[in-house]
């Protein structure tokens, strides 16, 4: 391997404007799912917390391959991703989705009523670490989406690694920190900086989760599967 492949492990020179242009007209559609979920979220200036059209598909595409009967989001914010996760969970499964702020919760219910997806996702209010203490009860999950603060990302990961099936999939969002992670200054505290190296360290250890990887999708995407 060259030094020059070993710096750019993501080949982000192929994704040339043009290039970027042409995919995001073929999931334009995509745009309009769940549009009442981010009508709400721009209106309330909120919309660049939440995952992208493209990062909800590839969060679909995982919930689908893990034929996941429950799993777990910590993060819901107004629910747009728990949308994404859902689309790809089968009838009779069900999403608990941890979110402590209450005006995101009454966000979040009303969105997910308004699609017809109560029966599928259940939105848990308070903080995520109470929720999990609830939900290692009903242990063991097929998926677990992290998403909430950096700081508390290494924690969620040993939840995941305690409550997931061998072959569950655990995701965590925004990994790259704004660019912070690795000593880039995205402008990110140094604590978080911290966790994520813990985070990272945990998921790559080759011990709980397989297969660690991390995808340039929306602000990094990690994934592993419990091993
Ligand atoms: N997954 C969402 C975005 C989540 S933004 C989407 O893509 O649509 C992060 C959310 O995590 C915020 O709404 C924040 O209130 C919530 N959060 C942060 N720390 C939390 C905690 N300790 N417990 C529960 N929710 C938390
Ligand atoms: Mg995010």
């Amino acid at each position: 391997m060259t030094t020059k492949e070993k710096r750019d492990i993501f080949s982000r020179k192929h994704i040339t404007p043009e290039t970027a242009a042409y995919l995001g007209a073929l999931t334009a559609p995509d745009e309009g799912y769940a549009a009442h979920v981010t009508a709400a979220m721009e209106k309330d200036g909120v919309r660049g917390l939440s995952v992208s059209a493209m990062e909800g598909r590839v969060l679909e595409t995982f919930a689908r391959l893990s034929c996941a009967r429950k799993a777990v989001e910590i993060g819901t914010l107004y629910g747009y991703s728990a949308h994404w996760l859902a689309r790809g969970l089968p009838d009779g499964s069900r999403l608990y989705t941890l979110e402590k702020d209450p005006a995101c919760v009454n966000a979040a219910k009303d969105g997910v009523e308004a699609s017809s997806l109560s029966r599928k996702i259940t939105v848990m209010e308070g903080p995520a670490a109470d929720s999990l203490k609830t939900l290692a009860k009903l242990a063991p999950f097929d998926l677990c989406f992290i998403d909430a603060a950096p700081d508390d990302a290494p924690a969620y990961l040993r939840w995941a690694a305690a409550n997931l099936r061998p072959g569950g999939v655990v995701l965590a969002g925004g990994v790259f920190l704004a660019g912070a992670q690795g000593g880039g200054d995205g402008g990110a505290a140094e604590g978080a900086t911290r966790a994520m190296r813990e985070f990272f360290h945990i998921l790559f250890d080759g011990d709980r989760f397989v297969s660690a990887s991390v995808l340039p999708a929306g602000e990094g995407l990690a994934a592993g599967i419990r091993a």
